[in-house]
């Protein structure tokens, strides 16, 4: 074969593909090994729903409802707002592709907080957009004014994660409320809420209170985290018309299975084991969070099922001991690493780890 290679967009150029967290390998010495690397729930599905699942799964030689009307009814219901205004998506990451999609291309600019998600630079990168990264501020929170100052009259979209991954830390109530006073109408801000069912701070931001009184404001929300469907790819946001409309258009035509949209309404009827599972992750999150803190960790205050440790230069010797040990954290080389708040027994190897690795 001969001739030229097949020509692929500039602005895919320079683009890091999404890494996801490693598996975890067994080690010698035949302790299990815990990924906590992608802050997936350490519990199985909510009982029910998987033999709800497995009675839908008959009938995969159908397409699936487009518009998962059931799943938007009852996300609807669940949240009090107008059908309209729910649009779903292949994960929350595929619905943030949509609101990209949907808002910016080469030339736009795309605000949002660094570090935050990893999969922020890639869906706006794969867009041509501009990314304006703001840097965090100290203790590790969004410094909202800074993004406030960083718009520009060709920014089209702001994104404000809350709590924030990797650093755990919410945007407060106040904070967002004087940010939005400083945003253009026309500028859509997304209040990407993956962690929400975690948060616990009185003070912090609620997305859909803002979404109530802002026309400019979407909030994006999943079920791979809390409800623990990461596997079964469905998030969804709750916009006013115009937006919604947008993310309708813009989605992967069929991209939710029946599956997914089974299990999701089936996890939503059963918020009662839902809350109680994540009470329960939320009371690891504290212990865990003390004991580090005890041995003389300097941890950002979280909100979300997974804490980070400011390695600096240090982060991936420690990602390696972790790993030799049977745990598989998540290293940003250079910067830190997020460690997902798992089941107790992988917990407390955190702690004992962590507690070693300072005293070497
Ligand atoms: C995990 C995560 C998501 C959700 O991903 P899904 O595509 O819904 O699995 C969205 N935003 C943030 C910040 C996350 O950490």
């Amino acid at each position: 074969m001969s001739g030229s290679q097949v020509r692929i967009r500039k602005a895919l150029d320079g683009l890091p593909s999404y890494k996801p967290g490693r598996p975890a390998a067994p080690v010698a010495g035949a302790e299990q090994a815990f990924k906590i690397s992608s802050n997936e729930n350490p519990y199985p599905p909510l009982p029910g729903v998987l033999e709800a699942v497995t009675a839908t799964a008959g009938s995969m030689n159908r397409y699936p409802d487009m518009f998962a009307t059931g799943l938007v009814a009852a996300l609807a219901d669940r949240f009090d707002v107008p059908p309209e205004h729910v649009a779903t998506g292949t994960g929350s990451v595929g619905v943030l592709q949509q609101i990209v999609q949907a808002t910016a291309a080469e030339g736009d600019e795309v605000v949002y907080a660094w570090r935050s998600f990893e999969a922020y630079p890639i869906v706006v990168g794969i867009s041509g957009a501009s990314a304006v990264q703001v840097p965090l501020a100290p203790g590790a929170r969004h410094d909202l004014p800074a993004m406030a100052d960083a718009i520009t009259d060709r920014t089209r979209l702001v994104l404000v994660c809350t709590p924030n991954n990797p650093t755990g830390t919410v945007v407060w109530r106040d904070e967002l409320e004087a940010f939005l006073r400083r945003v253009p109408e026309d500028v859509l801000v997304v209040v990407d809420e993956a962690y929400r069912e975690f948060v616990r701070d009185p003070e912090a931001a609620d997305g859909l209170d803002f979404y109530r009184r802002h026309r400019n404001v979407c909030v994006l929300r999943t079920f791979s985290k809390a409800y623990g469907l990461a596997g079964l790819r469905v998030g969804f946001a709750i916009a006013h018309d115009e937006v919604a409309d947008a993310l309708r258009k813009t989605a992967v035509p069929f991209g939710v299975s029946g599956i997914a949209q089974r299990a999701a309404v089936e996890s939503l009827a059963r918020e009662a084991e839902l809350l109680e599972r994540v009470e329960a992750l939320v009371g690891e999150r504290a212990r865990v969070h003390d004991a580090l803190a005890a041995q003389g960790w300097e941890i950002p205050h979280t909100e979300a099922n997974f804490v980070w440790l400011a390695l600096g230069e240090q982060t991936l010797d420690f990602a390696r001991f972790c790993e030799d040990a049977g745990l598989v954290v998540r290293p940003f080389a250079g910067e830190g690493c997020r460690v997902t708040i798992a089941e107790p027994e992988a917990n407390d190897r955190l702690i004992r780890l962590a507690g070693e690795w300072r005293a070497r």
